[in-house]
């Protein structure tokens, strides 16, 4: 460990933080392996990108970026409310969710707190609060890689200040369902802050089990906040847009003050009202994606059967635009075989995480790319650990 000045003059907090795994881009990729197409399926993106209307929102600002930003984001606010029939002052907008996880952890944390959610770990769950010094509590998964409802009832009933409960979960995609949303709501006490954090809300209301978590938490007594993104369905990643739908004014009022006044770039909220009036482009992504995710489940599911080339190979329950694949053997090589072939997907690297990795949905020409690949890397992988 470096003792150097500056490290020395940076919070304790800061010095340990885990650093976030943003992934590799495709011109880092195209440099290191000399691959010029690229199949990317490393970051929950959307591969049939945002509504033709985003681009023209995005041509008409370029008139207009000599001023600040709206810092209410008042147009997206009232077309959001008008939609969703939640009060516009119980909405809240981010530079990403990211920035709404971020947000929160500087409204409620100090040293010591107790913050609440699962591993494997969306990173910023745990980041964050650590960096305001809480402790973070991650709960395993069940053997079927799903919600361990016992541990998520016990944990939160130790009042936590903040639970993280991601639904459906990223990396694993699996859903907490209606009835155990209700458990965990009923264990969860009136101090405990409860952000229900639904970045793959579009992918996962296909489920008819998914829940309705705004029509539940409207009876609860005690803080809580559901977040949304416009990065995954509505194909907004680049600009960087998330909104929370919070249980009070009051809520919103503590965030607005802690968040950068001009959080939310002219761009971003120009291009999220395009984006948001064109919910048919929306629909018709989503839809294709969770039919081609149930596609690529059965090609995957044929090959791990006995006697095939890949058997053995685990696939978690998914509701979201991505699957969870636990390999049986070390991610490492298997990611950087299919890198060589140009397929960018996402290596798990927590500990006992490591045989598993993260593929995107994405377009049907990449899912039938990646499959190949992934028969090859396994194909290659096994030769070198055999
Ligand atoms: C992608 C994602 C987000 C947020 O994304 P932004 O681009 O910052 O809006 C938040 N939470 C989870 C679990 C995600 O997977």
């Amino acid at each position: 460990m470096t003792n150097s000045l500056v490290a020395s003059l940076a919070r304790a907090q800061v010095r340990p933080l885990p650093a976030y795994n943003a992934g590799l881009s495709n011109e880092a990729v195209r440099a290191r392996y000399g691959v010029t197409d690229i199949a990317r399926l490393a970051s929950n993106e959307n591969p049939f990108g945002a509504s033709a209307s985003v681009r023209r929102a995005i041509a008409e600002v370029a008139n207009d970026v000599g001023n600040y930003p709206d810092a209410n984001c008042t147009a997206l606010r009232e077309a959001i409310a008008e939609r969703t029939g939640l009060p516009a002052g119980r909405l809240v907008f981010g530079d990403g969710s990211e920035d709404l996880i971020k947000i929160l952890c500087e409204v409620f944390l100090a040293p010591g707190d107790l913050v609440v959610t699962q591993r494997p770990v969306f990173g910023l769950h745990e980041i964050y609060p650590k960096m305001m010094g809480a402790e973070v509590e991650l709960l395993e998964l069940n053997e079927q890689l799903g919600f361990d409802l016992g541990a998520w009832c016990a944990a939160v009933a130790k009042a936590p200040k903040i639970a993280f409960l991601p639904n459906p979960s990223n990396p694993v995609g699996c859903m907490m369902d209606t009835a155990q949303f209700a458990q965990v709501l009923e264990a969860t006490p009136a101090n405990t802050v409860l952000v229900v954090d639904e970045a793959y809300y579009e992918y996962a209301l296909h489920d008819d089990d998914y829940p309705d978590v705004l029509v539940m938490l409207d009876a609860r007594v005690g803080p809580w906040i559901v977040l949304r993104t416009f990065s995954k369905a509505w194909g907004l990643a680049g600009l960087r847009v998330g909104y929370g739908m919070a249980d009070s004014a009051e809520l919103v009022g503590l965030m607005d003050k802690v968040r950068s006044p001009f959080n939310v770039n002219m761009a971003a909220q120009r291009a999220a009202l395009a984006a948001w009036n064109d919910p048919a482009h929306m629909r018709s992504g989503v839809a294709t994606t969770v039919a081609l995710r149930e596609d690529l489940r059965r090609q995957l599911l044929a090959l791990a059967a006995p006697g095939q080339p890949l058997q053995g190979l685990r696939i978690a329950p998914s509701v979201a635009n991505f699957l969870f694949l636990d390999l049986g053997r070390p991610n490492a090589p298997v990611t950087e075989a299919l890198l060589r072939q140009g397929v960018i997907v996402k290596p798990w690297k927590e500990p006992g995480f490591e045989n598993f990795l993260r593929v995107s949905i994405g377009t049907e020409k990449d899912n039938a790319r990646f499959v190949l690949a992934l028969l090859a890397a396994m194909e290659q992988t096994e030769r070198v650990t055999a």
